[in-house]
């Protein structure tokens, strides 16, 4: 029977502020059959499209991409907050409801003409991800797709991102 990984996400009202709905992707986590078939969506849409590396941001990008990248056998690399990566990075910055943040890239993370995913546990605005597709493109990567596990639709985040292809497991 096919999996209703709708059942694997916990919806918190009021978290971590007042009037956030927070959609909590570790009940999928923490069973090991729904990780894995969640993962395997992400792989065939990874396999489609010749996927040779992968960058997602901290934190929750690190647990969608990392059991891709270990599947297909290719790389993965972290796209930071301040002062976690050593060595030479490159940075760009995205907007946050109050104020702004930046994400890190080591600089050597991506070869020029690498045909890279980006992952991220889920789509909000958008910013996040496309702050990680800008510091991909900085280095010459070609994003080839982008996948989440969770999209929330109201906050309109595919729009900034409608010029890749687009991968969710569910939608809300
Ligand atoms: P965006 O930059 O507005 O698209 O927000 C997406 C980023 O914020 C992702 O890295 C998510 O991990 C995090 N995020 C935003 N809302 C939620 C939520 O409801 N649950 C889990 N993570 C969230």
């Amino acid at each position: 029977m096919p999996i209703d990984f709708s059942k694997y996400i916990a919806s918190y009202p009021d978290f971590p502020e007042p009037g956030i709905l927070f959609r909590d992707i570790s009940p999928m986590l923490e069973n090991g059959e729904v990780y894995r078939a969640a993962t395997d969506k992400i792989v065939d849409f990874a396999k489609a499209r010749n996927v040779q590396m992968i960058v997602g941001p901290e934190a929750r990008g690190f647990i969608v991409g990392c059991p891709v990248a270990y599947k297909l056998g290719v790389g993965f690399s972290p796209a930071r907050k301040k002062n976690k990566l050593p060595g030479e990075t490159i940075e760009e910055s995205y907007g946050l409801e109050y104020g702004k943040s930046s994400l890190y890239l080591r600089t050597n993370a991506v070869k020029p003409g690498q045909r890279v995913l980006v992952t991220d546990d889920l789509l909000a605005t958008g910013g996040t991800i496309d702050a990680t597709i800008r510091l991909v493109e900085k280095l010459g990567g070609i994003v080839v797709g982008t996948a989440f596990l969770i999209e929330l639709s109201d906050l309109k985040g595919r729009d900034k991102i409608k010029d890749y292809d687009f991968f969710s497991l569910l939608k809300y």
